[in-house]
């Protein structure tokens, strides 16, 4: 019994800590588009689009969560989130074939080895930013 309750702490922990990265993350991600946004003298943000991995280590829906508490008293705040999704896609380094690992496991569905280099999924970025100018809402 008392080791049941250990697990139980230590899965609790966990997902807080996962929570906190991707919300630094995301704020990461607010930080920049409202940086370059103040350049180009947007004052608003209305839609972000961002490209997440399935081997970034983020969580999409634990970014769609973070992003309000990111983006509140920003130029971004009630913006739109967009994040594409990206399939994990890796090449065997045996036979060259190009597969999608699943969780159970990265063997070669061709020649069982183990051996593979990633060619996409650890994307984690934003793609592109929609927003209005101070010229165009006083109009
Ligand atoms: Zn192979």
């Amino acid at each position: 019994m008392p080791q049941r309750c250990m697990i139980f702490v230590r899965i609790m922990r966990e997902a807080r800590e996962r929570e906190m990265h991707e919300l630094s993350l995301m704020t990461d991600a607010v930080g920049l588009v409202v940086a370059d946004a103040a350049r180009r003298s947007i004052t608003k943000v209305t839609r972000i689009e961002m490209r997440v991995g399935e081997l970034s280590g983020a969580l999409p829906h634990a970014l769609r969560e973070a992003f309000p508490i990111a983006a509140q008293g920003t130029p971004a705040e009630g913006a739109t989130l967009v994040i594409d999704e990206v399939k994990a896609e890796v090449r065997c380094k045996k036979c060259l074939r190009v597969f999608n690992p699943t969780s159970d496991g990265w063997s070669c569905p061709g020649c069982g080895s183990y051996d593979a280099e990633i060619l996409s999924g650890t994307e984690l970025h934003v793609v592109s930013y929609t927003g209005e100018e101070k010229e165009c809402l006083s109009k």
